[in-house]
C-alpha cells in the first residue's frame, strides 16, 4: 500500500457517520451536532416542533387580493 492509499484509508476510517441516517461527514460544509446528527436529520427533527395548525391559520389570514395588488404595482414599477 503506497502513501496515497494509506491516506485514503485513514480518511475513510476517520469519517464520522450520522447516528440516524449514516450520511458521512465528508460532504462539504457538513457539520454534525454534538450528538453526531447530520444537518438533514437535525432539520427534520426541527420540523416536528413546528405548529402546523398555527401556520395554516396564518396562511388563511393572508389577504390574497392585497398580495395580488402589490404584485401588480411591483410589476408596473419594473416596466418603467
Ligand atoms: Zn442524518
Amino acid at each position: 500500500m503506497d502513501r496515497g492509499e494509506k491516506i485514503t484509508w485513514l480518511k475513510f476510517l476517520l469519517m464520522k457517520y450520522c447516528k440516524l441516517c449514516l450520511q458521512p461527514d465528508s460532504r462539504p460544509n457538513t457539520v454534525f451536532t454534538e450528538k453526531g446528527i447530520c444537518p438533514a436529520c437535525s432539520y427534520f427533527d426541527a420540523l416536528k416542533q413546528v405548529d402546523w395548525q398555527e401556520r395554516f391559520e396564518m396562511l388563511e389570514d393572508v389577504d390574497v387580493e392585497e398580495v395580488l395588488n402589490r404584485l401588480e404595482v411591483l410589476s408596473e414599477l419594473k416596466r418603467r
